[in-house]
């Protein structure tokens, strides 16, 4: 058979760990062709187009500097261009992008192509209800789409440094194709078939950090945290079992649950902006241009979508954390009132 073609959709800080991976793998793989096309938004960088920079040196010098991605990733600034004639497509966009991204390639991709998400956060449906990317990607391009989170912060991964990740997937055929395409010593990867929790989880730790953040730049100490992160778990797995009934609470206790909650209210981003939101006053917008180069939150975006539905639905109560967080990124509440917000959490009851 005609060895596999791969492409990544997506070329930021995750986007460009995950391509480091995938490049050396398919060198070593037989079924999977060596030549791994990547979509990068382009921009200028120093005067330069980002494409050829990446193409020229090997190297995302905005995204992911002082890591070299292998040469036979190709770096290509149309998504079209870049999909053409590609069996697996790896979706790793900031999560706001990926509607343009899709309607960009109906149409214009293998029909049956296999999609692996790894984009954590929410897209707003009709009735104020809210949906997993997954099933948009899915819904909008006519492909089967799985998934991949886990506790894995990418500048972490690309060096190299032992993590694990969970991938989503029903599909026992394509299942070790993903795990062998993205799997390596340092990378270590398990399969389940319980997409939904896997998928939610992703999405919804990344409010949760920005809570610790908070937390964190209020000055409250380990003990607080640990609170926060547990009251946090415990919201995700209720908004699981409310919204993706038939998920299985074992699939919590992956990567792609507590410890990908950990790393990120530890390492990551949000919890990062977070904290700053505190400490300077200005606002999350501001925050991210002035801390993040160009890399994209996902923390406080997930919770106004997670709070359209709640609201929506009269649920806000049950969800004190998340909800509180939401307003606390708006400015509808104070950051100083957040652990009274969660002080009569219905955990407590
Ligand atoms: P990022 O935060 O580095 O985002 C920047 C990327 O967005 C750049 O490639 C930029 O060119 C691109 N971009 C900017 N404007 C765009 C537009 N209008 N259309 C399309 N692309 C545009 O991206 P990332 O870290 O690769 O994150 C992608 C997804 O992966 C997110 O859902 C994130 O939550 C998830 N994720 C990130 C990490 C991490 O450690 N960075 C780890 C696991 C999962
Ligand atoms: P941040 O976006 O908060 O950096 O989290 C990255 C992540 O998802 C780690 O798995
Ligand atoms: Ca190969």
């Amino acid at each position: 058979p005609k060895p596999k073609k791969v492409c990544i959709i997506g070329s930021g800080n995750w986007g460009s760990a995950i391509a480091k991976i995938v490049g050396s793998n398919a060198e070593r793989l037989d079924y999977v062709d060596n030549r791994i096309t990547m979509y990068v938004y382009e921009e200028m960088v120093e005067g330069r187009k980002l494409t050829e920079i990446i193409n020229e040196t090997h190297e995302n010098v905005k995204y992911l500097p002082g890591h070299k991605l292998p040469p036979n990733v190709v770096a290509i600034p149309d998504v079209v261009e870049a999909a053409d004639g590609a069996d697996i497509l790896i979706f790793v966009i900031p999560h706001q992008f990926i509607r343009n991204i899709c309607a960009a390639l109906i149409g214009r991709i293998k029909p049956d192509a296999v999609g692996l998400s790894l984009i954590k956060g929410f897209d707003r449906v009709e009735g104020g209800a809210i949906d997993l990317i997954s099933n948009t990607i899915s819904r909008l391009l006519k492909i089967q789409v799985c998934v991949l989170m886990g506790a894995n912060l990418a500048n972490e991964v690309a060096a190299g440094m032992f993590c694990e990740t969970t991938i989503g997937c029903k599909d026992k055929r394509v299942a070790p194709l993903l795990r062998d395409l993205i799997q390596t010593e340092n990378f270590k990867v398990v399969v389940v078939d319980d997409v939904n929790a896997v998928e939610a989880c992703g999405a919804l730790k990344n409010i949760i950090a920005v809570g610790v953040g908070f937390v964190d730049g209020l000055g409250y100490g380990d003990n607080t945290k640990a609170a926060v992160i547990r009251l946090g778990l415990m919201e995700m797995i209720k908004f699981v079992d409310i919204f993706f009934p038939g998920s299985r609470l074992s699939t919590f206790f992956e990567s792609c649950g507590v410890a990908d909650l950990i790393t990120t209210c530890f390492g990551g981003r949000n919890r990062r902006v977070g904290e700053a939101f505190i400490k300077t006053g200005k606002s999350i917008e501001v925050l991210e241009k002035e801390l993040l180069n160009g890399q994209k939150l996902q923390g406080p975006i997930t919770a106004a979508e997670v709070n359209f539905m709640l609201k929506n639905r009269g649920m806000e109560a049950r969800f004190p954390l998340m909800t509180a967080v939401h307003r606390i990124c708006t400015g509808e509440m104070k950051a100083a009132d957040l652990l009274d917000h969660v002080r009569n959490h219905p955990e407590h009851m």
